[in-house]
């Protein structure tokens, strides 16, 4: 039995770029699989990594942002045919996300925005997002079953809402447990991703060890302290200088620098947390030929003594190490 960690897809940004997909990771424990983030082309990358639809557990998104959820309708609906097991359907795919914000995020200076779209309900959660997912689908969940032998519909999903983390009397958040069992125990802290609020990372502690997810997030004091001692650190990464010279200047640089960790300081919160590997995904740019793996790793090294790697699509690591 052993932990294995599968970066699936490792762009950033919800823009399609040739070479590279959008996020997306798996950690299986023992025979269970659990998805962080379903950007785009995660279902296939699910089949690509060797992975087994029967044995899907739980998705996790770590905010809804699109490029984090694109692929959350497929990822549910797709496999829907295999979900059954000998004693009937198999228990509902779980999907763990941010709950609801308490309010809409303020101000529109920026961008002058005409349209909110759906303002009965402008800012909804996972849960909200799954239910509308299902009732986007009833077509196909209802008249599919009319032609073929499918599982019951009503049992392929349960969505579950985590709210933000509450404030221990020092300051810093106490993590939520997400859920915890014999094998595994999943824990998330809030992160800073511009104006995406609550934003996530997650911890997952089992028998061989601990990975954490940073999800989209600015150097944060909370994610270095869930992902203390941790034996990997997958860790979004953005080259903001990169970006400066393609076009983003002044406030929309301002507004990146709101939103991602830059690969310069990606290696001090990888020492601070004191992990044993940092691994970098959802990059920007996304573009693979724009900045090489080695690239890329050599700036995000920089202050971190532990291994830094370059992740991409398809690579593994199992834990324990070694
Ligand atoms: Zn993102």
């Amino acid at each position: 039995m052993a932990t294995e960690l599968v970066l699936l897809r490792t762009a950033g940004a919800p823009m399609p770029v040739a070479g590279r997909a959008g996020i997306s990771s798996a950690l299986i424990v023992d025979d269970r699989v659990f998805i962080v983030d379903c950007g785009r082309g995660s279902p296939s990358a699910f089949v690509d990594a060797g992975l087994d639809f029967r044995r899907l557990e739980a998705v996790l998104v770590t905010h809804l942002h699109a490029d984090h959820t694109g692929d959350l309708p497929g990822m549910l609906i797709y496999p829907w045919g295999v979900r059954l097991g000998g004693d009937g359907p198999l228990p509902p795919i779980r999907v763990y996300g941010p709950a609801r914000p308490t309010e809409l995020p303020s101000g529109d200076a920026n961008f002058h925005r005409q349209t909110t779209i759906h303002p009965e309900l402008p800012d909804p959660g996972a849960t909200d997002l799954v239910n509308n997912i299902l009732a986007a689908y009833a077509y196909h969940l209802n008249v599919m079953p009319l032609d073929a032998a499918m599982p019951d519909a009503g049992v392929l999903v349960q969505a579950t809402d985590i709210h933000a983390p509450r404030l221990a009397e020092g300051g810093g958040q106490l993590p939520v447990v997400v859920f915890e069992d014999r094998a595994v125990r999943v824990s998330a802290v809030a992160v800073m991703h511009g104006h995406a609020v609550p934003a996530l990372a997650y911890r997952f502690d089992t028998g061989d060890g601990a990975v954490v997810f940073s999800g989209d997030t600015t150097v944060n004091e909370d994610l270095i302290a869930l992902a203390q001692g941790a034996d990997i650190l997958l860790h979004s990464v953005a080259d903001l200088h990169y970006l400066e010279q393609h076009g983003f200047t002044g406030p929309a640089l301002e507004r990146m620098a709101g939103l991602h960790t830059d690969v310069t300081q990606v290696g001090a919160v990888a020492e601070r947390a004191r992990v044993a590997e940092l691994i970098l995904t959802h990059y920007l740019p996304a573009e693979p030929d724009a900045i090489t793996e080695a690239e890329w790793t050599e700036r995000a090294r920089q202050g971190f003594s532990g291994i830094t790697t370059a992740g991409r699509d398809g690579l593994r690591r199992r834990l324990p190490a070694g």
